[in-house]
């Protein structure tokens, strides 16, 4: 008789939003502003792509100053996070974060039968990262994932803190910098992977590169973290396409730090006006907002054609899109909170 593996039975699969809206921002994406003049690149679709990326992963090895061998790439960085998973643990293993924080975490370890332990963040969404060494005291888990700038909070976790864990633990610790870009990148902890043997490094192109339709993220590590990596990735998972267009978005630094600072500037500009409601929205170092309000702030927002994410017990996050996207939520949310009521 067919049979459904008991840890994916009660499974609840990665929540996607297919709601039909006027203006998308539930899935942190960015608009594609590297390629709008349409996709004219060549390349051979008759041939099974380089396994390794090795040109991206080249590219990849000039913009960090690194050796193409720190790096792995995958089908965004969704893919690259469970193979740390399938490479890290064995089953009955404890995997450690802390909430909320990005839930395919979670749905891996589910997945793999590996127990998920916590902390909670401070009520200013702020981790207090002696509780975080404490938990890994505790549980001894095999991989602590580090969401920073954490998602859906937008927190940045401070450098001094990342590294006090890397010194006191002996698990390996990934840190997920997809929304690095945002924030200040003297905060990421790239600089320090030949220093610790456990640190890996996880990127993408979905956020400050607006590809996220192109499934482009890498790991950037140690050259023995990445060889093992390589062992349990799927050959050829990233297609020709996002290689080919991966290289032509790393030629455009200037075009991505342009675009980088607008979002920010967006991003406060929108801060700003939501101030001015009685709405609690915490700091950010990406490009979303997360917020606490009393109002079902998604219906609502809904009826004007703009789609947010909810999470429980009233937080929201809001992806800042462009001006006029911007301009468009901040009316609809004055309108919400003063207008209609
Ligand atoms: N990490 C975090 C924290 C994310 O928010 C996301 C996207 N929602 C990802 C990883 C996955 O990104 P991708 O697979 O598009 O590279």
């Amino acid at each position: 008789m067919m049979k459904i593996k008991q840890a994916v039975k009660d499974l609840k699969p990665y929540q996607v939003n297919d709601i039909e809206a006027s203006i998308i921002l539930n899935a942190n994406e960015t608009r594609n502003y590297l390629f709008n003049q349409g996709l004219t690149l060549d390349f051979d679709t008759s041939r099974y792509p380089n396994t390794l990326a090795d040109t991206l992963r080249y590219s990849l090895s000039q913009l960090y100053n690194l050796n193409k061998e720190n790096f792995v790439l995958g089908n965004g960085s969704t893919e690259l996070l469970e193979i740390v998973v399938k490479t890290f643990t064995e089953k009955g293993d404890t995997i450690l974060s802390y909430t909320p924080s990005f839930s395919m975490y979670h749905i891996y370890a589910e997945i793999h039968e590996v127990a998920y332990k916590t902390v909670s963040l401070n009520s200013d969404m702020t981790l207090s990262i002696k509780e975080l060494i404490d938990a890994d005291k505790q549980y001894n888990p095999s991989v602590i994932f580090v969401c920073n700038p954490n998602n859906p909070t937008g927190t940045l976790i401070p450098k001094t803190d990342i590294i006090q864990l890397l010194d006191s633990t002996d698990a390996l610790v990934v840190v997920d910098e997809a929304y690095m870009e945002f924030a200040n990148e003297s905060e990421s902890v790239v600089s320090e992977i030949e220093r610790y043997d456990n640190l890996i490094v996880a990127r993408t192109f979905s956020k400050a590169y607006g590809l996220a339709g192109l499934r482009i993220g890498y790991m950037i590590a140690n050259t023995s973290l990445i060889n093992t990596l390589f062992k349990v990735k799927l050959p050829y998972s990233l297609n020709q396409a996002s290689i080919t267009y991966g290289i032509k978005a790393l030629e455009k630094k200037d075009d991505v730090s342009r675009f980088v600072n607008e979002i920010i500037t967006q991003r406060e500009t929108l801060r700003k006006r939501i101030n001015n409601l009685p709405v609690t929205v915490y700091p950010s170092s990406t490009n979303f907002l997360y917020l606490k309000t009393d109002r079902p702030l998604d219906k609502k927002l809904l009826e004007y054609g703009i789609l947010i994410r909810s999470f429980n017990n009233g937080y929201y996050r809001i992806s800042i899109g462009n001006e006029l996207e911007n301009t468009q939520v901040a009316d609809a949310l004055k309108e919400i909170y003063y207008e209609k009521k």
